[in-house]
């Protein structure tokens, strides 16, 4: 595996892949790799001649108050995931290469970074489009795989690659799961013995929502109010952004289902001071 630092080698090589007709598969992320990541690069793999993927902690995406600082950083061990997996670039820029001094663009997609997690981390998706742009300008992908479980993200994606006239074919990939149904995360790393079990309450207060709203009985209303009283069960949440039933492509709240073929139950919820979160599509057949 050849790891690369500077953004122009990045771009050169991927840039010799394409001239010769090879298709390139792009993961970015942000390190501390588990089994979710490696689902990404495993299908980017099935589908293209040539892998990359970057690790890169994106200060942009932070709030001052956030945990930038903290977040997870594990870069021996993500090595040997990805050598085992056969991975053939790994680009890890430096932030003064990512944001040298004078560096004043920003990406903003209108609407769709305000709602939800937008709400609560103002600025995120400015910072999470800026880098993806960034990116995707180095590495010049085919493909670029990004998961569902940050399903936000995914929206703002698209609809930027879509305004921007980008070229990468962008692929979306479903939530690898523990086996207690939460969702892996690097951020699980912080959650104590007793925030790990309670953690799973998530996946199971969506999963008794989902079974009401594919039988089409009770409002979205009625379904998000079942979804609060299921997660109010669980004493060691602390807190809860959102909870509740929405588009999946405008992301706005459903006031009824109508003809959606396709739902989104989304929550994001603070177990002590970690922040989790996690969704589900229904498909309404
Ligand atoms: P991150 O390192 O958290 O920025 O994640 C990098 C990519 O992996 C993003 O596209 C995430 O949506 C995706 N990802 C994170 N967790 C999972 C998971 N449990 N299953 C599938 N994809 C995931």
């Amino acid at each position: 595996m050849e790891i690369i630092r500077i953004p122009r080698i990045m771009q050169d090589t991927c840039r010799r892949h394409i001239l010769k007709g090879r298709s390139v598969g792009f993961v970015p992320t942000m390190g501390a790799l588990h089994e979710g990541h490696l689902s990404l690069m495993k299908r980017a793999q099935r589908e293209n001649d040539s892998v990359v993927v970057s690790i890169f902690v994106n200060p942009a995406q932070f709030a001052p108050a956030e945990d930038f600082a903290a977040y997870p950083r594990d870069i021996d061990n993500d090595l040997v995931k990805l050598r085992d997996l056969g991975i053939d670039s790994l680009f890890v820029p430096d932030n003064s290469l990512m944001y040298p001094s004078g560096f004043s663009t920003s990406v903003e997609v209108g609407g769709l970074s305000d709602r939800l997690c937008g709400l609560y981390r103002p600025g995120h998706f400015r910072g999470v489009a800026t880098v993806v742009a960034k990116l995707l300008n180095i590495v010049g992908p085919t493909r670029a795989y990004f998961g569902q479980k940050d399903f936000q993200q995914t929206v703002v994606i698209r609809r930027m690659v879509k305004d921007l006239n980008m070229d990468a074919e962008i692929v979306v990939c479903p939530t690898k799961r523990e086996e207690d149904g939460l969702a892996m995360s690097s951020r699980n790393r912080y959650l104590n013995p007793q925030e790990r079990t309670a953690a799973a309450s998530l996946y199971r207060a969506m999963t008794l929502v989902s079974e009401d709203l594919r039988s089409g009985t009770k409002s979205p209303a009625a379904l998000k109010e079942m979804l609060h009283a299921a997660l109010a069960k669980e004493p060691l949440i602390t807190g809860i952004d959102y909870a509740g039933i929405f588009h999946p492509e405008t992301l706005d709240e459903l006031q009824e289902t109508g003809r959606l073929r396709e739902v989104l139950i989304a929550v994001a919820a603070r177990l002590g001071k970690t922040r989790l979160i996690d969704n589900i599509v229904v498909n309404l057949g």
